[in-house]
């Protein structure tokens, strides 16, 4: 495959997605995205898009003859159709690694057979709720698959409120409430032949959400360097292509665990198109279009601010001052908590 003649072909149209398409341009290879939605940023960047359900067998077949190799944004697209996209061409990161990753017991699973911490956490279809010991509260449920930015999570203080809570199905894991010191999340890429991480950033999330992200991310070097040896396990374990994220919880006993893995790209690697000489998007390019991925170096220390809902209304009208960027996504609609840009500050 000469990059020159590539067509990428995108799932999903989020900013995650315009992101890519800009570094595909930058790199002249041809995108195509296909998104269920017409609000959807990418569209406008693409050499071309698809506008229809994820299930919509006809559109996805003209989709496919138009695409050499396919990749995603978001990895809630339907495993079956990742899974028939991927009998024509290649999808990478491939769809069998997203069915683990889309379910947050079989993700547990696998790190713990793996031997990589995480949280505690049960899966409520195998207990006997009466028995659970009291002191697995706090705890918070979470559905199984399906979830982003805190929806589909439930905050249970003590075990007489999780009694008494009435589950729609057993489709849930329920975690114990980890008093971390920290929340940290690890970048990497890997190709057939190399792997790059970014150097830690920290997260601060408000109610569940993002809200910023920094870097350096001001832990010691041996916590940044056990997390990126971690991350490393993961994608070699799965034999992954392309961009992931590893998020990690950091103990007051400086214990690392992992909360969750995102195989995709991820919000808070943004500054990473600001503070290194390389972005996560770009490499993701790279490692999935199998063209050589580049080393980050670090350029600026940064943080980004994610931009929420009807706070974009006011970035629109702010004068942006010197050493910041800011990203307006574009989105028509504003709803409450949707992720409308983000500002990007050197610290
Ligand atoms: P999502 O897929 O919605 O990002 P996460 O599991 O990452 O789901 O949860 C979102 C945020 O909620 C986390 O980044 C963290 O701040 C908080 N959180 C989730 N699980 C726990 C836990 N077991 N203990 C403490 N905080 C948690
Ligand atoms: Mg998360």
């Amino acid at each position: 495959m000469s990059k020159k003649n590539i067509t990428l072909g995108i799932f999903g149209g989020g900013q995650l997605g315009k992101f890519l398409v800009q570094s595909a341009r930058k790199l002249k290879i041809k995108t195509i995205v296909y998104t269920d939605s017409n609000d959807s940023p990418a569209i406008y960047y693409a050499d071309d898009f698809y506008v229809a359900k994820y299930t919509n067998k006809k559109t996805i077949n003209k989709f496919i003859k138009k695409i050499d190799v396919a990749t995603f944004e978001f990895e809630n697209i339907p495993f079956n159709t990742l899974r028939y996209v991927t009998k024509k061409i290649k999808v990478y990161p491939n769809p069998n690694i997203i069915s683990i990753l889309q379910d947050r017991l079989k993700e547990k699973n696998f790190l713990n057979f793996n031997k990589i911490n995480t949280t505690k956490y049960l899966n409520l279809k195998n207990i006997n709720k009466k028995k659970i010991n009291k002191n697995f509260f706090p705890a918070i449920a979470k559905t199984r698959t399906l979830g982003y930015d805190g929806k589909g999570q439930t905050f249970f203080k003590n075990k007489k409120t999780f009694l008494k809570y009435q589950f729609k199905n057993q489709n849930y894991i329920i975690e114990k409430l980890v008093n971390f010191k920290k929340e940290i999340s690890i970048i990497i890429t890997r190709n057939k032949k190399q792997i790059y991480c970014f150097d830690a950033f920290q997260n601060i999330h408000k109610e569940q959400i993002l809200k910023f992200s920094y870097s350096d991310a001001n832990i010691n070097k041996k916590i940044n360097l056990e997390a990126k040896k971690i991350a490393e396990k993961i994608v070699k374990k799965l034999d992954y292509i392309g961009t992931m994220c590893v998020e990690f919880f950091i103990t007051n006993q400086n214990k690392i665990l992992v909360n969750e893995i995102a195989p995709r790209v991820h919000n808070s690697g943004h500054l990473t198109m600001n503070a290194y000489n390389v972005s996560q998007f770009e490499n993701h390019i790279r490692a999935v279009c199998n063209i050589k991925i580049i080393k980050p170096k670090k350029i600026h220390k940064m943080m980004m601010n994610n931009i929420l809902g009807k706070e974009i209304k006011y970035y629109r009208s702010k004068i942006i001052k010197k050493n910041e960027y800011l990203f307006d996504y574009g989105k028509q609609e504003i709803k409450e908590k949707r992720k409308m840009g983000h500002l990007t500050k050197l610290i």
